[in-house]
Order: structure tokens, then C-alpha cells, then sequence
């Protein structure tokens, strides 16, 4: 490594606060997306080293619950500050395993930290409740308590924010964390334990496995230790750890893929729809779960929409995400370029038009920014998450036809509508079967609000006081005789 990234690069697994191999000795190699050079290697682990993990989260988080919320709030704050000191390293290993640019990435550590100091704050007030009681000699009290091991999966895409968004809350509530990262993004994980460490989070509250993912998830969820499975990925995968899961009865949070429609009414600021459109499709290179996949734009202003948007997605930059001045960096691999490729020429076979970008097949990560036009329904990026930087733009006549067609998927995360008219806003927002919607912005995410999904795009919320509840159970005591 020629680059500084102030000793935060590990290429070892982090179980009860050591840096460690697998049993095995073996390695997985990881490799730069947009180099396609080896960047280094983490641990291969499997059923023995998650066992061991899981224990010693276990008698971290015996510890670590009884401690004051003042003490937890004190110790994540410095976690926090240290992600914060440390923005430049933390988001160059970022880049060199994920691909975005580095500005990106910067912008995703800062997103990431904001979930620790968040719930450094938010510990303090993991409130109780005292409700009358139905007898004169006794009380009702309701508490939260930590659920205690917690299991983390989290993606490729977020290799920073998806861990603390888990973390940060989990913490905050008294628990620990077996954490397995994706196998293309582990060092940022490895980085985030090592600050975690250096911050006084105690040995064996977070631990990092890396290696087998079917091995080690068969662990995570089978173990009778592990109380919960926080899970960032996939809906196949979601769906199939919410059923091994079940085996031992554990809570499931699940975030899971989305189809997120994009509703410009004719009545929308057309500029600020553009902007809108410019990061819900392109940010992270379309890599994103709340990416605009269905862009439906009204027919009166299809034309206008389409040259305007033309205009800016020109103007993007497709290169290494350590070079200057790029905007776009690789996908994470070639199946992933393969699947947008696979969108683009299915929807032009059955009639869709290009109108910015090459339908030459690449042979590397990157591909140029697309638009298509005259998109339908029956094609396969209406009922596919593209997860790339395609804009397929959709045309609608009538508010109720194009409801219809938004909510006509198993998805149901993000949804965006711009319109000026306050009654639209309300009205279509209610109609729309989403977890979230963003009226007249693009980015909604924000550790303040409680992100998550419905139908099929999983469980529980993350972010705000609710992400904090899911960490916790409830315990009622009726307190007699007083
Ligand atoms: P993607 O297709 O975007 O990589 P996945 O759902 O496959 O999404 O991956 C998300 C996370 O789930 C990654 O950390 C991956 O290693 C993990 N994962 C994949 N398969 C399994 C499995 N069978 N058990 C546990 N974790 C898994």
C-alpha cells in the first residue's frame, strides 16, 4: 500500500478485541473494482470462529448492559470523533474496495459517523413507561432492555454506513455485535474495529468475522446466543435468514432490495426534479436500494424532461474513484455490469429507444451513464432493480394510472414524487405503498428518520428513536403490595 491510510488497514478478522486468522490459515483475496488488482486479503472463517465470536459477545454485552447510559454515550462520542479524525483513510479504503469516488465515499463516512454520535445521544433517553394500574397496591412498569448478541450482515454498497446504522443503536442499548461484512468490502469494517477498539468499545462487544458466508450465516442464525439478526442485502438472502432465523425464534431487522419509482407530475419544478433524478439514480453509481429505478415522467412535459436530463447526465465523469474529478466509478463487478447490460438491451429489443450512452458490451466494471426512453411495463427493468446507472424513463397520463403502476411490484422502500400541488403531495404519498417517500427531494436518508421498507423490502426501521427499539426488548413488571 502506497497510500497512508494511518494503520487502519487490516488484513486480519477481529474476535474478542484480537486481530486474528482462520483455523483453516486460509485467505480470500479482495480486489480494487476499478483496477481489478489484488488490494489484500482477510481471513477465510467459517462455523468455528463465528461460535467464538458469539461467545465472546456474550460476555461482552453482560458487562457492557450494566454499565450507565452516560458511560455507553461517552465511549461511542469517541468512536465517533475518531471515524471523524480519521475521514480521509477510512474513505481511500473505502474507495479502493467499493469503487466510489472519493468524495463519495468521504460523504459515506461522515453519514456513517452521524449514526454513532446519534445514538451516543440517544442511549440517554431509552426511556420507560408507567401506566395506572388496575390494582391500588400496584404498579405497572414497562422497560427496555438490550435484546443482548446481535448478528449484523451487511452489503457491499454502504461498506461504512450499513455497519453503523446497526452498530450505533445496538450499542447504545446494551448489546454486542458479530459483524460479517461482504466479502468485496471488508477492510472499511476492519477499520471501523479498529477505532472502535482504540475508542474503548471493550474486547468482544464488536467483533468482525470475515470469510464463508453460508458457513458463517448458518452460525449467526442458528446459534441459541444470538438474539437477533440485522441483515442488509439482498431479498433471496433476507428471506432466507428470516427462515433459518426462525428456528430459534430470533427478532429479524431486514433491509432489503427495492424498485423505487420516481413521479414527475406536470406540475413539478422541472429543475429541481433533474437535480432530484441526478441523485436517487446516480449517486453511488445507481448502487443504491432507494435508487430511482422507474422513472415516470407526465406526457406533457416527456419531451422537455428528457433533453434536460440529457444535458446533466453528460456532464458525469466515469473513472477510478481515486482519480479527480470523477463522478462515476465502476460497479462492483462484472455480473453487476452484466445485469444493466442485460436491462438496457431487453428494454431496447422490445422498443424502448437510447437516448445518452453506448450499447457497446464493456469488458471491465464501468459502464456510461444511460438513459432509455419509452420504457414500459413489461420490460425487465420495470420489474427488476437495475442497481446501476441506468435511467429508464416511464410515461403517465393520470394520477391513479401511475399509482398503480408504482405500487405493482413485491417492493415497496423508497418512492419519489415531485409536484407543487399540496393536496398531490399528501394524497399520493398516502397511496403509494412504501416505507418512504421523498415529495420534491431525491436523497432521503438520514440518521433523524427511520429508514426501512414494506411488502418485500423488509422489516423494521433503522435510523431515529424507532432504530434504537429494535435493539431492545420490552419488560413489563407489575410491581405489587406497595
Ligand atoms: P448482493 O447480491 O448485493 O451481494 P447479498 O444479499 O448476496 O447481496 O449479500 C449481502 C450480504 O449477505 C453479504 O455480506 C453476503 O456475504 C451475505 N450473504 C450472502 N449469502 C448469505 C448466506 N447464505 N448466509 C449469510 N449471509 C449471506
Amino acid at each position: 500500500m502506497t497510500l497512508s491510510l494511518g494503520g487502519l488497514f487490516k488484513q486480519q478478522a477481529f474476535i474478542n478485541g484480537e486481530w486474528v486468522n482462520a483455523y483453516s490459515g486460509k485467505f480470500s483475496v479482495v480486489t480494487n473494482p476499478a483496477t481489478t488488482e489484488v488490494i489484500g486479503n482477510v481471513p477465510l472463517m467459517g462455523v468455528e470462529e463465528t461460535r467464538v465470536a458469539i461467545e465472546s459477545a456474550d460476555r461482552a454485552y453482560r458487562q457492557w448492559s450494566k454499565t450507565t447510559a452516560k458511560y455507553k454515550a461517552t465511549v461511542l462520542r469517541q468512536w465517533y470523533e475518531l471515524i471523524i479524525d480519521h475521514t480521509a483513510e477510512l474513505a481511500t479504503i473505502l474507495t479502493l474496495e467499493q469503487g466510489k469516488p472519493l468524495n463519495e465515499a468521504k460523504g459515506e463516512i461522515t453519514y456513517a459517523a452521524s449514526f454513532i454520535e446519534w445514538y451516543a445521544e440517544e442511549a440517554k433517553r431509552m426511556n420507560g413507561e408507567i401506566i395506572p394500574s388496575h390494582k391500588a397496591d400496584a404498579r405497572i412498569l414497562v422497560s427496555r432492555q438490550p435484546v443482548g448478541v446481535v448478528a449484523a450482515i451487511t452489503p457491499w454498497n454502504f461498506p461504512a454506513a450499513m455497519i453503523t446504522r446497526k452498530c450505533g443503536p445496538a450499542f447504545a442499548a446494551g448489546c454486542a455485535v458479530v459483524l460479517k461484512p461482504a466479502p468485496d468490502t471488508p477492510f472499511t469494517a476492519l477499520a471501523f474495529a479498529a477505532l472502535a477498539q482504540e475508542a474503548g468499545i471493550p474486547d468482544g462487544l464488536f467483533n468482525v468475522v470475515t470469510g464463508d458466508a453460508v458457513k458463517i450465516g448458518a452460525e449467526l442464525t442458528g446459534n441459541k446466543k444470538v438474539k437477533k439478526i440485522s441483515f442488509t442485502g439482498s431479498t433471496a438472502i433476507g428471506k432466507l435468514l428470516m427462515a433459518q432465523a426462525a428456528t430459534t425464534v430470533k427478532k429479524v431487522s431486514l433491509e432489503l432490495g427495492g424498485n423505487a419509482p420516481f413521479i414527475i407530475f406536470d406540475d413539478a419544478d422541472i429543475d429541481r426534479a433533474i437535480d432530484g433524478v441526478m441523485i436517487a439514480k446516480f449517486r453511488n453509481a445507481g448502487q443504491t436500494c432507494v435508487c430511482a429505478n422507474r422513472i415516470y415522467v407526465h406526457d406533457s412535459i416527456y419531451e422537455q424532461f428528457i433533453e434536460r436530463l440529457q444535458q446533466q447526465v453528460a456532464l458525469l465523469k466515469v473513472g477510478n474513484g481515486l482519480d479527480t474529478g470523477v463522478t462515476i466509478g465502476p460497479l462492483i463487478n462484472r455480473a453487476a455490469v452484466e445485469k444493466v447490460e442485460r436491462h438496457i438491451h431487453d428494454a431496447m429489443l422490445k422498443g424502448a429507444r437510447l437516448v445518452l450512452g453506448s450499447q457497446q458490451v464493456s469488458n471491465d466494471c464501468f459502464i456510461q451513464p444511460t438513459i432509455i426512453r419509452d420504457v414500459r411495463d413489461d420490460m425487465l427493468v420495470a420489474s427488476e432493480e437495475t442497481f446501476g446507472p441506468l435511467a429508464a424513463i416511464f410515461s403517465f397520463s393520470e394520477d391513479q394510472e401511475v399509482i398503480d403502476r408504482a405500487n405493482n411490484t413485491d417492493s415497496g422502500l423508497a418512492a419519489y414524487i415531485y409536484t407543487q400541488s399540496l393536496s398531490r403531495a399528501f394524497n399520493v404519498s398516502e397511496a403509494l405503498e412504501y416505507g418512504m417517500v421523498g415529495v420534491n427531494e431525491g436523497l432521503i436518508s438520514t440518521e433523524l428518520a427511520p429508514f426501512g421498507g414494506v411488502k418485500e423490502s423488509g422489516l423494521g426501521r433503522e435510523g431515529a428513536h424507532q432504530g434504537l427499539e429494535e435493539y431492545t426488548e420490552m419488560k413489563y413488571t407489575l410491581m405489587g403490595g406497595i
